[in-house]
């Protein structure tokens, strides 16, 4: 999952991108309203944390051109405990749900989880196909009850398609999932942590849709997940 981080103090803006790489998502961090309005017209992100105190445009205005722009991002708005106006009119512009700050991270990143789980149209907490499960508050994958050891790309890949089965994702799509600006992307990145997923839970779980990218079957096939046949 790729989140835009948008907030101006560079102190809470470094821990709270350690806090969010920390969960495994890939973040770009900019630091003023100008800089958030180029990135969201440019990026696809699954979230924006949007601090609504923002030099060169304020949070309220970039949420609002985002949302004239017919753009459904989710986003979490972050305002100051007695800033009640401020949260009403985030509210208002197309704010999904907001955090006070000070940040309490732990609450942060349970926010950030929900949301993403409402943007996917689920409302349980724990993703399940067939045989595999994984808990993104956790971080923990089962296949068969029994714990599953996957890296952090990994996890990303297998998430993203699960998160949408039945949906092609192409090798760009899942790339923006695993990187942020900084990261160099080796050209085969993607194929790698394909083919260590099909290696763990079997070659006919992630389908390769010729020239156009991956996909996860809409329902699980009997048995899915861990087959080495
Ligand atoms: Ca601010």
């Amino acid at each position: 999952m790729r989140l835009l981080l948008v907030e101006d103090d560079l102190m809470i803006g470094e821990s709270v991108l350690d806090a969010l790489r920390g969960e495994g998502y890939a973040v770009d961090w900019v630091r003023d309203g100008a800089l958030a309005d180029t990135a969201l017209r440019t990026e696809t992100y699954d979230l924006v944390l949007l601090d609504l105190g923002l030099p060169r445009l304020d949070g309220i205005q970039v949420l609002k051109a985002l949302r004239a722009r017919r753009d459904a991002t989710p986003v979490l708005i972050a305002t100051a405990r007695d800033a009640v106006a401020s949260r009403i009119a985030g509210l208002d512009a197309g704010a999904d749900d907001y955090v006070l700050k000070p940040y309490d991270l732990n609450e942060l990143a349970a926010r950030i989880r929900a949301l993403l789980r409402r943007a996917a149209g689920r409302a349980e907490p724990v993703f399940t196909y067939g045989r595999i499960s994984l808990n993104p508050a956790t971080h923990e994958a089962l296949l068969d009850g029994e714990p599953l050891a996957l890296s952090q790309r990994e996890w990303a890949v297998l998430e993203a398609l699960i998160a949408r089965p039945g949906m092609i994702l192409s090798r760009a799509q899942l790339e923006e999932k695993l990187y942020s600006w900084k990261d160099e992307i080796s050209s085969n990145a993607v194929e790698v942590y394909v083919h260590s997923l099909r290696k763990k839970l079997g070659a006919d779980l992630i389908r390769n849709i010729r020239g156009m990218g991956y996909m996860i079957a809409k329902s699980p096939a009997p048995g899915a997940g861990g087959e080495t046949a």
